[in-house]
Parts: structure tokens; sequence; C-alpha cells
């Protein structure tokens, strides 16, 4: 299947490790121009090397609506044009109504959703001349919930009611937008928290038994081909839609 996504500029949100990094790398053998806003230098700078100048780094992280903006400004400036946008990053800090604050979650909140909304608003422009695609990456934490971590949930749950609010609000100019629930996936992120078990390699090996299909995590990859799908043109009568990728994880039997 072609994709058609030679020469398309994408950008993503965290795009340099775990999920982020493997859309940023599988656009890059579709022959797209990932832009990846994210602030680690050593990662990006692999990435950067395999797209042999086909890709940009904006090294920030991401957290007033100026960062925002001037991301936007930097990719139009040099690059000329926006296809596609995959909010992507963020981060499960543990806020929660025991262990956290009113100040602590409105900065999860914040932290974890706020600039999914500033991209899209300062690339929406681009995108209806493109006529792109959104793709946010949310979790399956906004509809199982996890306990002791409201600011993170509150965020992943707000991403899936935008995902249909943006559907709805772009269908004039036929900008897509979907979103992707991921459940297990083994990146940095998840690996520092399966860390900070008394047990975790006991702690692993208990969740894997728990994922239905194959009893092991979903790949970066798979999320990875799931969003270049729905950013590509194959993907033409796709929108509003909540994806798991989840090797069955959220709704086959667990007990299975
Ligand atoms: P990850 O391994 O931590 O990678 C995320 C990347 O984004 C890192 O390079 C990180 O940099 C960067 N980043 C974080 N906040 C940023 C910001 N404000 N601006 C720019 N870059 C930022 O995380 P991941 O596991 O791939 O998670 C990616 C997305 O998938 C998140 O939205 C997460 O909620 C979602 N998700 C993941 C899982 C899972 O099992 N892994 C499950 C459900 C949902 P630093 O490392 O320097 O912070």
């Amino acid at each position: 299947m072609n994709l058609n996504l030679q020469d398309k500029v994408i950008l993503i949100s965290g795009g340099a490790k775990g999920i982020g990094g493997a859309i940023s790398r599988g656009l890059i053998e579709e022959g797209a121009i990932p832009v990846i806003i994210d602030p680690s230098e050593k990662e990006a700078n692999e990435i950067l090397k395999i797209a042999q100048g086909r890709a940009l780094h904006i090294p920030i992280r991401l957290s007033t609506e100026e960062d925002a903006r001037l991301a936007i400004q930097k990719t139009v400036d040099s690059l000329g044009r926006i296809d596609g946008l995959v909010n992507n990053a963020g981060a499960n800090d543990g806020v929660g109504l025991e262990n956290g604050s009113p100040e602590a979650f409105a900065n999860s909140v914040s932290k974890n959703l706020f600039h999914y909304y500033y991209l899209a608003h300062f690339a929406l422009s681009y995108l209806k001349a493109s006529k792109g695609a959104i793709v946010n990456i949310s979790s399956k934490t906004a509809v199982t919930g996890q306990g002791g971590t409201s600011g993170y949930i509150a965020a992943k749950g707000a991403q899936l009611a935008l995902t249909r609010e943006w559907a709805v609000e772009l269908l004039p100019y036929q900008i897509r937008v979907n979103a992707i629930l991921p459940a297990e996936v083994f990146t940095p992120m998840y690996e520092s928290w399966i860390q900070s078990f008394p047990n975790p390699e006991e702690k692993l090996a208990e969740i894997n038994s728990r994922i239905p299909l194959g009893n092991r995590m979903t790949r970066a990859e798979e999320i990875a081909a799931m969003a270049i799908f729905l950013l590509s043109e194959k993907a033409s009568h796709i929108t509003g839609q909540h994806l798991y990728v989840d090797g069955g994880y959220t709704h086959l039997d667990r007990a299975l």
C-alpha cells in the first residue's frame, strides 16, 4: 500500500523517544519529513542522522503558548508547509487526590494537555491549506482509571473529548482528527515507571501475563503504524475515532 506521505511535513511533539520516536522513524521510512519537537538532543540527533537532512529538530519542552507558536513558525520558515500534527508529548506524573495538591493538579493538567491545543491552534491555517490530519496520543487510562494520577488522567480524557470536538469543528476543512489509546508500551517513560516498583521484573511479568494478545507489551512501532496510517490519505474517511492499539488489553477478558 502506498501511503503517499512522500515530502509531507509532520510535527510530532515528544518525537525523539518512545512512541513519538517510533513515529518519527516510521515517517522517515515513508519519505515524509518529521519535525521533532522534543528537548532530547541525543535521541533526536540519531533520528536526524537516519533522515539525512530530511527532518527538523526543535529542541524545546513545550510549556507556554509562545513555545508552540514559535515551533510552528520555525517549521513553516524552514519547510513552508504542515501536513500533519501528532500530539504525543506527555508524562504520567502521579498527581493524585491523596498524593497531590490543587497546584500540582493544575500543573499536571497543563503539562499534559495545553500544548495539544496550542499546537493544533497555531498549526490550523497550515493544516487547512494542506487538508492535513491530526492524531492525538491519549491513553487507555482515560477510560479505565489507574489510581493516584488525577492530573494525567484528566488530560488524557480531555484529549479524547477534544478529538471528537476538533473532528466536528474541522469537518468543513477536510481535516481529520483521531486519537490512539495505547495501554502498555515499553518506552523510556514506561521503564522508569516500572523501576519505581520494589520488584520491577516481577511486576513486568505480571503485566505481560494480562495482555491478551501474545502476553506481551505493544511495541512503539505498532502504535506508530496506526498513527502513520491515520495521517495518510488511506485513512481518508476516518475521523473522530478513538483507536485502541493495545493487544486487546482494554476490552478483552484479561482472565483468558
Ligand atoms: P517517553 O518515553 O517519555 O517519550 C516522550 C518524549 O517526549 C520524551 O523524549 C520526552 O522528553 C518528550 N517530552 C515530554 N514532555 C514534553 C514536552 N512538554 N514538550 C516536548 N517534548 C516532551 O513517553 P512515551 O511512553 O513514548 O509516551 C508518549 C505518549 O504516549 C504520552 O502522551 C503518553 O501519555 C502516551 N502513552 C504511553 C503509554 C506507554 O505505555 N508508554 C501508555 C499510554 C499512553 P523527556 O524524556 O526529556 O521528558
